[in-house]
């Protein structure tokens, strides 16, 4: 029975781009949804905003899901240099692991070009090694991905991701924003298994 669930997002808006479907559905069904953020790019942010502007937009795309403001933790890693802090990444892992005990985990896909993706991927699977771990897709990041396993979905959840991610104000330039795409890839993994919408993930690790 999965109940507990901690999503790992290299920065903010990637658990939410990722899996906001899939959380808001399990938010719904009143299970304990726990979203970890590892950096909000201070550095990368436009000038017109100020450079926390990722924290208060991640918050705010959080509530939207229904995620409690206690069970969002921002960590302050720098944008595009997770490499560097592979350790302590590692350690602020483990450290989540015992603190959340969490039944399910979700990281970017292993196959993720992004080099902050791919720490919180390869780092996630190694601090929980007793877990169940579901690798989401980012397709503009992703050369393969494989749909080993989809989470079917109602057009509520796609329209509360689609809500949460209108948050993001600073990153509307993004192309991976556009509604048109969100409600496309949720329609094409629904039709992959003759349904509706749907979020479709890599299986990492199963463990039931
Ligand atoms: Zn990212």
């Amino acid at each position: 029975m999965i109940e507990r669930i901690l999503v790992l997002a290299p920065h903010t808006d990637d658990g939410e781009l990722g899996c906001g479907g899939t959380i808001a559905r399990f938010i719904e069904e009143g299970k304990d949804v726990h979203h970890a953020a590892f950096s909000t790019a201070r550095t990368s942010v436009s000038p017109e905003f100020p450079d926390n502007i990722l924290e208060i937009e991640v918050r705010a795309a959080t509530k939207v899901l229904g995620i409690p403001k206690e069970k969002l933790i921002i960590f302050d890693y720098p944008v595009r240099h997770f490499p560097e802090y592979r350790q302590a990444i590692l350690d602020d892992l483990i450290k989540l692991r015992e603190e959340i005990k969490p039944d399910l985990i979700f990281v970017p896909s292993l196959n993720d070009v992004h080099q902050d993706h791919q720490v919180i991927a390869a780092e996630g699977l190694r601090a929980f090694k007793r877990h169940t771990i579901l690798g989401y897709e980012e397709p503009w990041n992703n050369i393969v991905f494989e749909t080993r396993n989809f989470i079917p979905l109602d057009k509520r959840h796609i329209e509360k991701k689609i809500e949460a991610l209108r948050c993001y104000k600073s990153q509307q330039r993004r192309k991976y924003l556009s509604e048109e795409f969100i409600w496309s890839l949720a329609r094409t993994r629904g039709t992959q298994i003759e349904g509706g919408y749907a979020e479709a993930f890599e299986v990492l690790r199963w463990i039931y």
